[in-house]
């Protein structure tokens, strides 16, 4: 799951309104209109000093020609800033303010800092402002009207301009449905730069991070969108504007759906939401790219809905779903209730073979507008001889003819309802008071099955095929082909559930145990189901789990009988998703700059439960392999950690997948080992604690869990220090290289240690509290010791003499070895 980031779309896109209306809608009227605009030779001006800024984001129209689109709406929404004069000058300024923000724009644009000279400027506005600058200059109160430049800037910068309305007509749309008292308005600017080259700038006043700059880039074939920085304005920053509100929140859903023969889904979705501070006409929603709204209706009326088909906005949009509009007949008012019907159909779910099946659009089958909480009434009808899954309890389950009718109800809100299905067995448990049910397929998926090997009789390779005749591979496959019918061999088929049991017992266990540690999780149920893959995902009351995950280690494919594998297939994989029943579905990420949290939080707990299961070395173990991961030379020859701090969330990927893996999951479970090394276990289970009493089905920010920390200090260890070590782990990139010197005087018991630390591989303003452990015949002790660069001394004095000092390897702090 992903915050929705607005990304810019410049496609050709096609309008679709749906149901057949006679005449268009309103919405597709607005939108034929945005599209069709065009420039307006007319309104041409000669300009001088004007600007184009917000906020933080700094637009110079310094000295050019500028062109405005035809009105609508009766609004100019869009304009050409040209600077093809003599003298002609524009410019952008933009100072990030965090030094993660300064360092990835760096990375991009080679330099913390834009400052960038510009020749031409295509804008767009919904907030009014592209219109009052029309209002001064048509007026004639600034510049000078050159309509003689006009039919030139239009037949330059028409198509360009057009391009990317077209990739904006939604917002632009909704915008403009919106009264202008309440409307929260967007900027943007596509700027054709001296040095930089073509880059965007937004002001969005919807998103919690208003200005991002970013660049439409390719890589290996594939066209993806870089942000460059993403930060909130000045205004939202120190508190003068609130936090944008979602126009809608969803309070409750209810689904009739239908899973035919060939298991097309089609279903009719009812949603009860009330209206934000905002009256509201166009309301956005987004679904999977798999599904096809073709009707709704607000309280009974059908609406209009206005979507976007086109299959370059659907290659660079970000995420697999669509958005679209639903325009209401009439204004909804502010805090008013209403209930919004769907109809939907598509395809979400393939078959693996053997009545396995991958459910495709997981959370996104109907159509959601923003991640607000709601309670599931869920029926399905399907084929009988599946079993279907969903969170919440069992209303009602009976078969009619070929089908079978499940109902669920989930009472408890949620923040979204996944589904599953297959030819299923069963195991049921849980503990007084929380119900868990662990499906698996009866049936192996295809890709699982063993390969059939064709064998050479015996008398056909009576050579070793080994020797001296180019490699055994080569010398088989040339003896090979004179066999017409080679016989076969038929490896035991492994045993899909063999695990069922364990799984069931491992996935009441971790229930248990996180209980005991956190509180009670999101649902008083928890259901799990296997998904062909090798992955896992834990939505509320649903857990999917790799098919691998059911098999005995043994029968395994050999691809993942490694190790490491084998502890991430047998144990983590339940514990993380389980994990996630409380971090990420009930105490959830404020932004994707707080994402991390969530999968952060369900690694570790996964290792503490790792930990209480098979004893702290196999924790460290992992710890130990999280942090040679981290410390892996990417192809950039850079260090998967150093891409970028962990707060760059879905940023990350610009470096590579694996670094957001690397980065969120591993250095996020660092995190928090550290945090509890530094705090001590006691502190710090109680902190977890009250994060999940604090943050009971609410947004939590990486700044507030540093808040939350700073109330459960142990002696010694100063808010400051907290401050320092969220600076340094969590807002910044760099794992030093360690090393512990040391002498030791006098007798027991007045032992005299002395010793320095000495760091190196991160830069110089790198610090952090290292600890230094002090091994006895019996017991240990820490001293923390805080590192430069040029070297740290501690001193001790103790009653025995230590057999061992060291900063313990791989346990204590997320450090290379030496
Ligand atoms: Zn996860």
């Amino acid at each position: 799951m992903r915050t929705a980031v607005l990304l810019c779309v410049c496609g050709l896109t096609s309008l679709t309104a749906a149901p057949p209306q006679t005449g268009p809608g309103v919405g597709a009227s607005l939108i034929q209109a945005i599209r069709s605009a065009g420039l307006d030779p007319a309104e041409s001006y000669r300009v001088r000093d004007l600007t184009f800024s917000k906020e933080d984001l700094k637009i110079y129209l310094t000295e050019g020609l500028l062109i405005f689109s035809k009105p609508v709406n009766g609004e100019r929404v869009s304009a050409v800033f040209s600077t093809e004069v003599e003298g002609g000058d524009g410019e952008v300024l933009l100072l990030p303010p965090y030094p993660g923000e300064r360092q990835s724009l760096a990375k991009f644009a080679k330099s913390p800092n834009l400052d960038e000279h510009f020749r031409v400027a295509l804008l767009l506005a919904t907030d009014g402002s592209l219109q009052e600058l029309f209002g001064r200059l048509s007026r004639g109160e600034e510049g000078r009207k050159v309509s003689e430049m006009g039919p030139l800037l239009a037949e330059e910068w028409g198509a360009a301009l057009s391009n990317i309305s077209s990739g904006f007509d939604l917002r632009i749309a909704q915008d403009l449905l919106t009264p202008p008292a309440s409307r929260q308005g967007l900027r943007f600017a596509a700027i054709g730069g001296s040095k930089l080259g073509n880059f965007d700038l937004f002001y969005d006043a919807h998103a919690r991070e208003q200005i991002v700059v970013g660049q439409l880039a390719e890589k290996q074939g594939a066209a993806k969108y870089n942000i460059w920085t993403s930060f909130p304005a000045r205004n939202s920053r120190n508190g003068a504007t609130a936090a944008p509100e979602s126009p809608l929140a969803p309070q409750r859903f209810r689904i009739d759906a239908v899973l035919d023969a060939n298991l097309g889904l089609n279903a009719k979705v009812r949603l009860s939401a009330k209206v934000g501070a905002n009256p509201v006409r166009a309301l956005p929603f987004e679904v999977s790219r798999a599904i096809r709204v073709t009707a709704a209706r607000v309280d009974g009326v059908a609406a209009e809905i206005v979507s976007r088909e086109s299959e370059r906005a659907t290659a660079l949009h970000a995420g697999d779903n669509a958005d679209f509009l639903v325009i209401s007949p009439v204004e909804l008012a502010a805090g008013s209730s209403h209930e919004i019907e769907f109809e939907e159909e598509g395809v979400v779910i393939s078959s693996a073979g053997n009545d396995v099946y991958f459910v495709g659009a997981r959370g996104n089958w109907y159509p959601r507008s923003g991640w607000g909480f709601a309670t599931y009434d869920l029926t399905f009808r399907y084929p009988k001889r599946l079993t279907l899954v969903t969170p919440g309890d069992i209303a009602e389950d009976r078969v009619e003819g070929d089908s079978r009718i499940t109902r669920r109800v989930a009472a408890t809100p949620i923040r979204l309802a996944g589904f599953n299905l297959g030819d299923y067995e069963k195991i049921a448990g849980g503990t007084p008071g929380f119900r868990v049910e662990v499906y698996g397929n009866h049936r192996l998926e295809s890709a699982l099955q063993p390969k059939v090997q064709p064998v050479p009789p015996p008398l056909a390779d009576p050579v070793p095929i080994s020797a001296g005749r180019g490699g055994g591979r080569a010398g088989r496959g040339q003896m090979i082909p004179a066999i017409a019918a080679p016989t076969v061999a038929a490896p035991a088929v492994p045993d899909p559930v063999a695990r069922l049991r364990a799984v069931a017992t491992d996935v009441a266990s971790a229930v248990q145990f996180y209980t005991g540690l956190f509180g009670p999780p999101a649902m008083p149920s928890l259901t799990v189901s296997p998904i062909p893959g090798s992955f896992g995902q834990g939505f509320p009351g649903l857990v999917y789990l790799s098919t691998l995950a059911y098999l005995d280690p043994s029968e395994r494919p050999s691809s993942v009988r490694g190790p490491q594998e084998q502890v991430f297939f047998s144990d983590l994989m339940q514990a993380h998703e389980v994990a996630h029943q409380w971090w990420g579905n009930l105490v959830i990420p404020a932004g994707y700059q707080d994402e991390w949290l969530s999968e952060a939080l369900a690694s570790y707990s996964a290792l503490l439960y790792l930990e209480k299961k098979k004893g702290a070395k196999a924790m460290e173990d992992v710890l130990a392999d999280y942090r040679d991961a981290l410390l892996r030379k990417n192809e950039d020859g850079i260090t998967a950690e150093s891409v970028g701090p962990i707060t760059l969330g879905f940023r990350l990927e610009s470096g590579s997948e694996e670094a957001f893996r690397d980065i969120t999951y591993y250095k996020g479970a660092w995190v928090f080992h550290m945090l509890r090394r530094r705090m001590g276990d006691e502190r710090f289970l109680k902190m977890l604690g009250e994060l999940r009493k604090r943050y009971d089905s609410a947004p939590v920010s990486t700044a507030e869990l540093r808040a939350l920390v700073k109330q459960f200090l142990p002696p010694g260890v100063t808010a400051a220090t907290i401050d320092s070590f969220f600076d340094t782990w969590v807002y910044s990139t760099g794992i030093p290289e360690l090393k512990v010197n040391y002498t030791v005087k006098g007798i027991a018991p007045a032992v005299r240690i002395s010793g320095t630390v000495e760091q190196s591989g991160v830069p110089d303003d790198f610090s952090i509290e290292a600890p230094v452990e002090i091994q006895f015949a019996k017991g240990s002790q820490i001293v923390w010791v805080e590192t430069t660069n040029s070297g740290a001394v501690f001193n001790a004095t103790l009653k025995q003499a230590p057999v061992k000092v060291s900063i313990p390897a791989g346990t204590g702090v997320l450090a290379a070895r030496k």
